[in-house]
């Protein structure tokens, strides 16, 4: 049995005795690793080192970092199918999926190669007599992310090359159910040059969390997981006064107008609510028709649904994998009842969906419920399953007033030709991702990425310059470079 445990001061740490976690291949729901759990005492050590590599770390010349982040991006880049295997061995998806996480990791890194460019300060020339005036960002000191199982290498990916990048040292703590992707990018750091301390690694539960959150070592957090767990991890580390960004869970709205083609949406259908099991926070959970076209269209899903092919992540052939816990699949299957219980039409029912795999897999196919209402648990809440609410409304307005009554705002899709709809959609709906004609987006490394209420707690997206942001602050000079005697008073900016 394989064991993971944490990375600190550049090596994997030798600790001794240590409560452990279960890793599991989800194909076969065989338990195929341990992982240890940090202790307080484990993580002060993690953020002490950090603390010391931080410093000098921040000196270090900008063109130094780049280097340092030019080779990551080459080890990245080349290793990617390695990552791909390692993440869709303890998360479940398919291969392809997970080289796509990588892909959209290496995109920030990309950006965080352009740090120098991204860091030049601002300069004003005489703002008073032989006065000048000027600003530049530095970097915090120690920042720990804290990221959820479902992008186990792009979520870590879009916090640390950014933090890195900015001069701070940085402490991640991955979801305990895959966390073998996290000491695979720490081993890829330490080869691109990047010196020991300055990404550190705590594998854990709560107790590891806590003690990030109470640290005084930590200036700031990056948070990416469910929201009721975002919402006390923003209280808490700012109740410390630590900056933090706290990104939540979802439940992600797909419009689809009378005009849109029953095909295409179909297939966006399909891909976005069942690619990677439905485990994506930007995963479509509802689909909302405006008009009548909705028959039409729920036999299309159904039809392109019940055809997935469902294996081990593993198996070119699969399109689908299985969920990453049984916990998770039992939570799951409690809203398939749920949402029998309160009147939702099943009309494809993922329990009785093929698979090819073997043993005791964490198995569920395409599931989807038409006549969804509002009030219904499967509507209300984050399932993160292959579960898909169908519903209709009379006009974009009313959908528009469905998407404002979600507590969430994470992302939110529209299908039209219609320049108008389009631009009120646009304009109107109350996300922080919007698509158009394409399901809900990642945006782009240079955008910036962020939901809207209960999506996010925090007022910085995570990368994109609101990323070089969160990880540095701002100092103001004002000068005299040439020193001579000035009177006592306070100055008159003549
Ligand atoms: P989670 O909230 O259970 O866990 C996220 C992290 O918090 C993990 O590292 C976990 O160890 C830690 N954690 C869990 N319980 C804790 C507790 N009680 N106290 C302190 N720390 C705790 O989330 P998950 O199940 O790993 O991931 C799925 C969730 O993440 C979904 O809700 C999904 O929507 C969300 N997500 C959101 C985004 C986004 O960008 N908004 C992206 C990916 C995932």
């Amino acid at each position: 049995m394989r064991h993971i445990t944490h990375w600190i001061n550049g090596k994997a740490w030798d600790g001794g005795p240590a409560r452990t976690g279960q890793v599991y291949d989800p194909a076969t729901g065989q338990q195929v690793a341990s992982v240890d759990f940090a202790s307080a005492a484990e993580v002060d050590q993690a953020v002490s080192g950090a603390v010391i590599a931080g410093r000098a770390w921040a000196k270090v010349s900008l063109t130094r970092r780049t280097d340092v982040l030019f080779g990551f991006r080459q080890l990245l880049a080349e290793g990617r199918e390695e990552l791909a295997r390692i993440v869709s061995a303890e998360h479940g998806k398919i291969r392809s999926d997970a080289a796509g996480e990588a892909a959209r990791g290496l995109e920030v890194v990309d950006f965080a190669c352009g740090i120098s460019e991204l860091l030049k300060a601002e300069h004003s020339v005489g703002v008073s007599t032989d006065v000048d005036a000027y600003a530049f960002r530095q970097p915090l000191g120690v920042v720990a992310g804290i990221t959820p199982f479902n992008f186990p290498a792009m979520v870590p990916l879009w916090m640390a090359p950014i933090a890195i990048a900015c001069g701070n040292a940085f402490v991640l703590k991955p979801s305990e159910r895959d966390p073998s992707a996290s000491l695979w990018l720490a081993e890829r750091w330490a080869d691109a040059g990047l010196p020991e301390g300055v990404f550190q690694v705590v594998q854990g539960d709560k107790v590891a969390v806590d003690a990030l959150l109470d640290h005084p070592g930590i200036a700031a957090v990056s948070f990416v997981g469910s929201t009721s767990i975002a919402r006390y991890v923003y209280g808490r580390a700012a109740a410390a006064g630590k900056r933090v960004q706290a990104l939540g869970g979802a439940k992600n709205h797909l419009v689809v107008m009378p005009d849109a083609d029953p095909d295409v949406v179909a297939d966006a259908l399909v891909n976005s609510a069942y690619g990677s099991a439905g485990e994506r926070c930007m995963a479509v959970s509802v689909a909302v028709v405006v008009g009548q076209g909705k028959a039409e269209l729920v036999d299309r899903v159904v039809a392109r649904g019940a055809r997935l092919a469902l294996g081990p992540g593993e198996d070119p052939e699969s399109e689908m994998g299985p969920l990453v816990t049984r916990a998770h699949l039992e939570r799951v299957l409690g809203y398939v009842d749920a949402g029998l219980d309160q009147g939702a039409r099943l009309v494809l029912d993922g329990r009785q969906h093929p698979h090819r795999g073997e043993g005791e897999g964490f198995w569920l196919g395409p599931t989807l419920f038409d006549d969804v209402r509002p009030d219904m648990a499967i509507y209300a809440d984050e399932i993160f399953g292959p579960v898909l609410c169908v519903m209709s409304v009379n006009s974009l307005e009313e959908a528009l007033q469905l998407i404002d009554g979600s507590p969430y705002g994470n992302g939110a899709s529209l299908f039209s030709n219609d320049l108008e709809a389009i631009r009120r959609f646009e304009i109107e709906v109350e996300a922080g991702m919007v698509g158009i004609n394409v399901p809900i987006p990642v945006p782009m490394a240079y955008y910036g990425f962020g939901g809207w209420g209960e999506s996010m707690f925090g007022d910085h997206d995570i990368y994109g310059s609101d990323g070089v942001r969160f990880y540095t602050r701002l100092k103001k000079i004002t000068a005299r470079p040439l020193a001579h005697r000035g009177s006592l008073n306070f100055p008159t900016n003549q």
